[in-house]
């Protein structure tokens, strides 16, 4: 017992004693295991080579993007801290029984900032403002504290006199549940929603694009009564998170006027001269501005084409045959913003092929689309994203459902056949079906404009006149496109010549001029 206490005591001291004798090693040696402890908690600032490793996949655009094992990293260049970034959150694909895939579930403005070892993202309101010159401002300001969204440690810096950029992993705020990224309230109460699975939920896809990037996530929830696979007791959804980089110097607005119909958004200004805080109204609309060279053309009611032209792609994945028709319901807009001074303002064009432009992709802000979906849904939508500081129209996709064509073909056999030949049929011709896909996708792009549905249109024309051709060859069948006034059922057999379907109408010249 003794001896073996002394063997302890010197092998104790034979420790000590080295330890002592090399001081270097003990101080190298401590460096290490301190460097080991640290490596799993992450939260140092690393070399940028040790994150973003030669193995890193990496799509550069607004942020780079990069992808190392499983992690995802955004690499921020440090001029986008503070500017304000829309976020558009959309279902992108889902169990039958949510409704539309492509639907918009949610939109803010974020800010990215950094704050010393981090990263913070916050939410900016432009809910409620008053002008920055005012004593009232700083009021707004304070009683408009920008929450945090999520915080990040920043893992490396890219230190360049031109460029420096900062490192983050952003995995959890795709992976974990942040509502304002996922899944919101409406849907979770509808369907009991109790938690996020995270087990069952992966980073799809993160693009960047010059202006933009485009995350894809799929998300389990459990859910006692989904809408559809009750049995699975959980509902899983494709979230398409995308955020646009709003522009440096926001449009100038137009405010709304109820006599016309527009898409508008309201704002509180505190900042008025009146006794109470006031909601005013501006329009969404496309930021259409004469060149400094033309401005005395346009002043004499010449027309002048804008600095910048609406353009809309048509889906590489649209049948041939119809491209030239969904073209031409685009560009009859043209007439439109001729009232308002402006030649060839809005144009159509067919995408560069994969060999042209392996880059270009309808997710692209730069690019508003008309998307053809393979879709049994009998419909088309247009939905838009705009500045929530000014309604500048950033982009606009339309969706086009193949099976619109269905619906076109039973009104137009039903309200049409009667007076009409070739609406006599199970299938048209090519160039009736054609016409009426012109038709659709007038009245598709003209919500993409900025104009909603106008059903007074329909009511606005004597019923005798909508027998007449001279009439109908003059002002259509109804003053608005934008209505659901579809085709003329009025005519009779014996109205020879009469028109069957509105044009774009003498209302929708007036509000596109008016805008
Ligand atoms: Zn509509």
């Amino acid at each position: 017992m003794k001896r073996k206490l002394l063997v302890k005591l010197l092998l104790l001291l034979c420790v000590f004693g080295y330890q002592n004798a090399d001081a270097q090693i003990f101080k190298k040696k401590k460096k290490n295991t301190e460097q080991e402890a640290n490596k799993p908690s992450k939260d140092k600032i690393q070399p940028y080579n040790k994150v973003i490793t030669k193995d890193a996949k990496s799509d550069a655009g607004l942020f780079t993007t990069h992808v190392v094992d499983e992690n995802h990293y955004f690499e921020i260049p440090d001029s986008l801290f503070n500017k304000e970034m829309l976020m558009v959150s959309r279902i992108s694909k889902t169990a039958s029984g949510i409704g539309f895939g492509g639907g918009k579930i949610n939109t803010q403005v974020l800010r990215w900032e950094k704050k010393d070892k981090k990263v913070l993202l916050r939410v900016v309101s432009h809910d409620v403002v008053a002008a920055d010159s005012l004593p009232v401002h700083e009021a707004v300001v304070n009683s408009n504290f920008e929450p945090v969204l999520f915080s990040f440690d920043i893992k490396a810096i890219q230190k360049d006199s031109i460029n420096p950029t900062t490192v983050i992993e952003v995995n959890d705020i795709f992976t974990k549940d942040t509502k304002a990224f996922g899944m919101p309230d409406r849907y979770r109460k509808r369907y009991k929603v109790s938690r996020l699975d995270e087990g069952r939920g992966y980073i799809e896809s993160i693009k960047s694009y010059p202006l933009n990037v485009e995350v894809r996530h799929v998300k389990t929830y459990l859910a006692s009564n989904p809408p559809s696979n009750s049995t699975l007791g959980s509902i899983s959804v494709e979230i398409n998170n995308s955020m646009v980089l709003l522009p440096e110097e926001p449009m100038k607005r137009r405010y709304f006027d109820e006599r016309v119909g527009w898409f508008a958004r309201g704002q509180v200004d505190y900042g008025l001269d009146a006794q109470e805080s006031k909601t005013i109204k501006f329009l969404d609309r496309w930021r259409l501005e004469v060149k400094d060279e033309d401005i005395e053309k346009f002043k004499n009611g010449e027309l002048v084409e804008p600095k910048k032209q609406i353009v809309y792609y048509v889906d590489r994945a649209t049948p041939r045959k119809w491209v030239p028709f969904i073209k031409q319901g685009i560009e009859d807009w043209q007439t439109a913003f001729e009232a308002a001074g402006f030649k060839n303002a809005i144009i159509a064009k067919e995408p560069p092929t994969v060999e042209e432009d392996p880059e270009w992709s309808p997710e692209d802000v730069r690019y508003s689309v008309v998307r053809y979906l393979a879709s049994p849904i009998p419909n088309a939508n247009g939905p838009h994203v705009s500045d929530p500081r000014s309604g500048e129209i950033l982009e606009s996709d339309i969706n086009w459902y193949h099976n619109v064509m269905t619906l076109l073909r039973n009104w137009y056999f039903v309200q049409t056949a009667a007076i009409n030949p070739a609406a006599r049929g199970v299938s048209f011709d090519d160039e009736v079906m054609g016409r009426l896909i012109r038709f659709v996708s007038s009245h598709e792009v003209g919500h993409t404009l900025g104009l909603p549905h106008n059903m007074g249109s329909s009511v606005a024309y004597p019923v005798d006149s909508l027998r007449s051709k001279t009439f109908t060859k003059k002002y259509g069948t109804a003053p608005s496109i934008m209505d659901y006034a579809r085709f003329n059922y009025i005519a009779q057999p014996g109205d020879e010549g009469v028109a069957l379907m509105p044009d774009i109408g003498v209302y929708d010249k007036y509000a596109i001029q008016w805008g």
